[in-house]
């Protein structure tokens, strides 16, 4: 079927309506930062801090979305380019179902996050730079990646062999090296309370 047989449908329940019903907005927090920078960590501790409020939430993970939804994706620019736009317009979907998403993707490139955050309206989308030095994320170096991409057994390896860009006006930076992952997880609760993403859930 060609393009022009696909009508938009309108629908009867919109976002307002969901976030009326969910008593919080929803909106998608977009970390970014080198491996091992936190990324994951503070993800999965602020949704557990969230869901015992009461609020929907949904991480997407960089390893679980790589194996399923992108798993025909490999780490070229233009491969990295389609992970970002798709997982971009999984989480609109998601922002448009009521929920509070965050996405934990390395996303080294500016220009497929600033693609992204064109998706969505002020105030529905935060850019969090997960601050580290590339010298502490191979000192961590949770699961050997970096090890094995200096050895060049993986290329490609954002930091190593491939390019990061840094944020340039992130909505907030957390710096992993000095923060602890609780007071991590703290920083970013204190955003989005300031935010009013969550003022409903809380009272
Ligand atoms: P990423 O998702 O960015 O690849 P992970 O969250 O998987 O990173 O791993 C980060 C590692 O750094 C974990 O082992 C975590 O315990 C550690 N870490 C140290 N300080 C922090 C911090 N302030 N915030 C988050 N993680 C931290």
């Amino acid at each position: 079927m060609s393009e022009e047989h696909i009508v938009w449908h309108e629908c009867l329940v919109n976002r307002a309506d969901r976030n009326r019903l969910n008593k919080h907005k929803s909106a998608l927090v977009w970390f970014t930062g080198l491996s091992a920078s936190g990324k994951s960590t503070i993800a999965h501790g602020v949704e557990k801090q969230l869901f015992d409020l009461g609020v929907r939430t949904y991480v997407l993970d960089g390893d679980n979305v790589r194996h399923g939804l992108n798993s025909n994706l490999g780490f070229s620019p233009e491969d990295r380019e389609e992970n970002i736009r798709r997982i971009g317009e999984v989480a609109k979907l998601m922002v448009d179902a009521g929920l509070v998403v965050f996405t934990a993707f390395i996303s080294p490139y500016r220009k497929d996050r600033d693609s992204v955050r064109k998706f969505f309206e002020r105030g529905s989308f935060f850019e969090v730079f997960v601050k580290c030095s590339l010298d502490e994320c191979e000192r961590r170096d949770p699961k050997g990646f970096y090890g094995k991409a200096r050895a060049g057994i993986i290329k490609n390896y954002t930091g190593i062999s491939a390019p990061y860009e840094e944020p340039e006006a992130p909505e907030l930076v957390i710096d992993t090296e000095t923060l602890t992952p609780e007071d991590s997880v703290k920083r970013l609760i204190g955003f989005l309370c300031g935010k009013n993403l969550i003022e409903i859930a809380h009272g």
